[in-house]
This record gives structure tokens, sequence and C-alpha cells, in this order.
């Protein structure tokens, strides 16, 4: 399959974003040599050669974009892995006898054929051995991406998340990336880390310090000054947890200071750890990704002391999400500027948006959809295209429990009258990830339940693989998103966002991101139970459907959206956000 390649351009003149930062010592605190670093262990950007897994490794590739359109110097460090997986997904229907498979299969990818260039070697010590990793490296205007890689890296998640082959992943993206940008000759000016696989690079910095003659106590206060932790999950407890012993055969091994090790060691309680715990005492900054998140998040300091945590909602990068004409249209009406940040005067001017554009628009997206659905598989191997005069729901994300995929098919006879009165479509998108085998026969019984009627099979599709272009595309193409996460456990989600700046009806229950903004923002789907949410469930995608039919209510819905999310959604307002924290 070809990457995905979406044009990218610095924006001229971007003086005026930092007047409007109003923060002389940033430009101070950043250059080239000390950027902005910031460490994630997955990376969703195909068109640099890495395929994450989700919504971390987007919001990962979007800072990257929005940093490099507004020239700020930001290195990013991630593993580059050796091999991708990919699902393959089929479904067989012979003489009533429903057959499912659903595998994966892993392709190998190299790094030369995205541009990287070959820096050096560096080493690391894991189980009595030395690992020896290739630095690589790839400029993209003011940023890099620096990635780690060997032969033998694996792939994204493999293994058991508290496993020795996760550790070593883990602990060479932080050793080694570390190593790295001591080799490239920058000096970070500060660390972001993207969730606590990437702990070890803070512990690298401390180990220096405190191995380069500062005092210990010093050394931690320096690191923690610099160090970010942005947070994505909602519950310590629910975190993998290390043993000693391994710590033992894959980090102590690569400490060079005697006051760090001793310090780590004490972090252990009955012989094991949390990264999260360790995360929390190097980083003095603490972010979360949404505000009901940073509120919500249940973390607690050794003290015993509650995290705070700062409320810094994802962003997209808005030119990589949005068709192009509707960011022209946005432009031209005065909505978004030039950064992709909401103009002075946004909310007024979202008021001259019409039906008529609205559905000219879409009708634009709609197309690229279909231009993508001619290289893309449904369950049976067919390819399928969506009628232009046909309506489009979609449900596209990743295949977990609490995202519940299977929430609007709870009563199909309902589904199905909606789908028919309208003359709608529903299409499915999202991997199961490997060995779950709970979701894949969540999965199976679904895609049974469409087989076994004639209606859902003509109208409902499930699409494999599910990826940046599936879900750009879908975003481009369809008029109704379905976001249905139960409440409290979605941390921000960012596919929604996509679906509103391309002029989509949302309807979603009140989490994550989407809770940034009242519940009158939306198509809100309440209800204390899960029947109550099914039934609002369903009358929110009639309510959806039939506005699709009725320019007042059409306008009004996609008008109140706008005005509520579009700073919210506007990648560049998250870079905004952050550079304002730490800066
Ligand atoms: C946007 C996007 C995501 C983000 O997913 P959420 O569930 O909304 O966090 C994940 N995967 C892909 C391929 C995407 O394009």
């Amino acid at each position: 399959m070809k990457p995905t390649k979406h044009p990218l351009e610095t924006i001229e003149d971007v003086d005026e974003f930092y007047e409007r930062l109003d923060r002389k010592n940033l430009t101070q605190s950043l250059s080239e040599e000390r950027p902005y670093t910031y460490w994630t262990i997955e990376l969703y950007d195909k068109a640099n050669g890495i395929r994450g897994g989700g919504g971390l490794g987007v919001l990962a590739a979007d800072t990257r974009r929005v940093a490099e359109q507004m020239n700020v110097p930001l290195t990013l460090i991630t593993p580059f892995y050796p091999s991708e997986q990919h699902q393959e997904c089929e479904v067989k229907n012979e003489n009533g006898n429903f057959k499912f498979e659903n595998k994966t299969r892993s392709e190998k990818v190299d790094y030369e054929k995205f541009g990287y260039t070959f820096i050096d070697t560096v080493n690391i010590k894991c189980n009595n051995e030395i690992a020896s990793l290739d630095v690589i490296e790839k400029q993209l205007g003011s940023t890099k991406i620096l990635c780690i890689t060997e032969p033998n890296f694996g792939e994204l998640y493999s293994g058991d998340s508290g496993g020795d082959h996760r550790l070593y992943q883990e602990v060479a993206l932080g050793f080694g990336g570390y190593q790295a940008l001591k080799l490239m000759g920058l000096k970070p000016a500060i660390m972001q880390l993207n969730e606590v696989a990437t702990f070890f690079a803070a512990l690298a910095r401390l180990d220096e310090l405190a191995s380069n003659g500062m005092d210990f106590y010093e050394a931690v206060v320096y690191t923690r000054k610099h160090t970010l932790y942005t947070n994505h999950t909602l519950v310590q407890a629910a975190e993998a947890s290390f043993h000693y012993d391994q710590f033992e055969r894959y980090v102590f091994p690569n400490l060079k200071s005697p006051a760090v090790k001793k310090w780590l060691s004490d972090k252990f309680d009955n012989g094991t750890i949390r990264l999260s715990t360790v995360t929390i005492e190097i980083a003095e900054l603490r972010s979360g990704v949404s505000k009901l998140h940073a509120r919500v998040a249940n973390y607690h300091e050794l003290s015993g002391k509650k995290v705070k945590f700062k409320a810094v909602t994802n962003g997209i990068d808005i030119p990589t999400w949005t068709e192009p004409e509707v960011i022209t249209y946005l432009k031209d009406q005065g909505i978004i500027d030039k950064f992709y940040l909401p103009t002075e005067d946004y909310e007024e001017k979202i008021n001259s948006i019409s039906a008529k554009d609205i559905r000219k628009l879409k009708l634009q997206g709609r197309k690229e959809l279909n231009k993508v659905l001619e290289h893309r598989k449904d369950q049976y191997g067919n390819n399928i295209e969506i009628p232009e005069d046909a309506l489009l729901f979609e449900f596209k994300r990743r295949f977990v429990d609490y995202k519940r995929p299977w929430l609007p098919f709870s009563d199909p006879e309902k589904l199905k009258e909606i789908l028919e009165t309208y003359n709608a479509h529903y299409v499915l998108a999202g991997r199961v990830h490997e060995g779950d085998v709970r979701m894949s026969e969540k999965l199976k019984n679904l895609l049974k339940l469409i087989d076994e009627d004639e209606v859902l099979r003509r109208r409902v599709h499930y699409l494999p693989d599910y990826d940046e272009e599936l879900g750009r595309a879908l975003s481009l193409g369809s008029n109704i998103a379905i976001n249905t996460p139960i409440v409290g456990l979605e941390a921000c989600g960012t596919s929604w966002m996509k679906d509103i700046i391309n002029l989509g009806i949302l309807v979603s229950t009140h989490d994550g991101g989407v809770a940034d903004c009242p519940a009158d923002s939306y198509l809100n789907i309440a209800g204390q139970t899960e029947f109550e949410e099914v039934q609002n469930l369903y009358a929110k995608m009639s309510e959806a459907a039939k506005a699709w039919n009725e320019d007042f209510n059409l306008e009004y819905i996609i008008k109140t959206e706008l005005k509520n999310f579009l700073p919210v959604i506007s990648g560049t307002r998250m870079l905004k956000d952050y550079l304002n924290y730490l800066f």
C-alpha cells in the first residue's frame, strides 16, 4: 500500500503567532540545539513510515505537524518498528454456515524507503548483553523525527504489557533515545513524556546529571522542572507493573549513578513497580488530555497526595484531517485564520454558513471517500461504494470494550428502520487488538448478525484494517458520526473532532474531550442505564438523519457544533496551550 501523503506547509510569517503567545522567553528557551523534545512509544504517521495503534500515536503525529507549521523546534523521539501489523478479516457464508476469520499479518518496513538517514549506533545493556541500536533521523522543517531501531526490535505493543520485551522496548527508547539526542548535539529544553512508557528518557537525563557531578537532589529538582508527564489513562491501578528482577536485568545496568539506582530501588513496593508512580516523581509538570480527564484521573504521589493534572485538551492538525475545500471555505468565511485558529469573531462568522454550502462540501467529501473505498475491502472481500444520494453513518475507532461498537446494534429492528427510512448506510471500522479474544468474539457476533439479515447485509459495511487513510476518508464522506464510550472512560478521543471539522453531525455520549463543551453543543446520547442510552441513541440517530433533509436544522446543528468545538479541535490551540504551560 502506498503511504498517504498530505501536503504540509510551513506557514509564512509565524511571528504573529509568537506575539500572541506573549511569551518572550519562549524564543530564548527554544532553539534548534535546544528543542522541545517529545517522547512517545507510539507514532501514527504512515507518510513517515510509522504506523501506530490508535489515538496516542495520532496525537503525537499531529503535535509534530502543527509544530512544523508553526516553525517550533521540536524533536520527536520514538522507535522505528521494523515490522507492522495489518488486520485481515473475512466472513464467508456457505449454505447458511457462517465462517469468520480475523487474522493479523505482519509487514516489513524499511526506514530507508521513508527518507530516514542513518546517523550511528548507540548501545544499551539488556539482560547481560549489549544491545546495539541504530539511530536514524528525518528532518521535517523545524522538526525532526529521531528514531532508535534494530532488526529484532519487534512490533508496537508486542508481548505482555508487563513483559520483558516491552520493558526492553521502553528502555531502548529512553536510554537509547537520550544517547541519540546527545549524538545529534541536542539538549532538551523540555521533555514531554507521552505516557509512562517513555519514563526511562527522564531517568536517563537524571542519571546523566547525577553522574556528571551535580548534587543528586539538585539533579532531581532540575529534571523535574523540565519534564512534563502527559497522562492518557484514567486509573493508576489498571497499569501493568514490572518486577525488581526485570529492572535488575534491563534498567539498573544502564544507570551510572549509584544515587539514582538507590532512588529508583526505593520506589518498589513489594518487589513491583508501576511506571506511573516514578513518572509522577520525576515530572513536576503533569497534564491530562481533556478537561474531564484532567479532573477525574485518579493518581497519587508516593506521599499519598492526589496528583493535579493541567488540562490540555488534545487537538488535531486541521490541514491533515480536513477536506481541502472545507478549509478554503472556513478561511474564506473568516472562521479560521492562517494558523488554523478560530478568528476573533468566528462565532459571528459561523452564522454565514448555509445548508447549501454544507451539502456541496459534503458531496465533495463523499467523492473522496469513495475514491479511497475503491482500494479497500469490506468483510466479504468486496469493494463498496456509498451512493452519493445515501446518508452515511459511521463508527470508526479501535474495537475495544469501553467504546461499545455494538451499541447501535442492540435493537437491530430499530437500526434497520432508521437505515431504510432515511436511505442510509452504516460503516463500521476498527481493529481488534491482537490477542483480544473477547473483542474478536464480539466482532464475530456482530458480523453474523449483519450477515443473517438482508437489510443489514445491504446497508452495513465493516471495513477491516482501520488506519489513517480510512479515518480521514470516513470523516470527509460521512454525514453522521457515532461515538459511544461508556461515560468516564474516554480520556479525550480525536476521531469525533475530524467529523465536526468536516461538517458532519456528531451523535455522542458526554465523555472525553466532547465534554469540554456543554451537552447541547452536539446530539448528546443521555441515559442513566445502557437501556436508556440505547433508546436515546436511536432517537438521536433519527434526529440527525432527519436534519440532513431539513435545511434549518442542519444549519443549526453544524453551526452549534463549530461555535462550541472549533477552539477545542484546533491543533494550533493545543500547541499554544502546551507552550503557555511550559515556558
Ligand atoms: C483519529 C484516529 C484515531 C483516534 O482515535 P480515538 O479513538 O478518537 O482516540 C485512532 N486511529 C486512527 C487511525 C485515527 O485516524
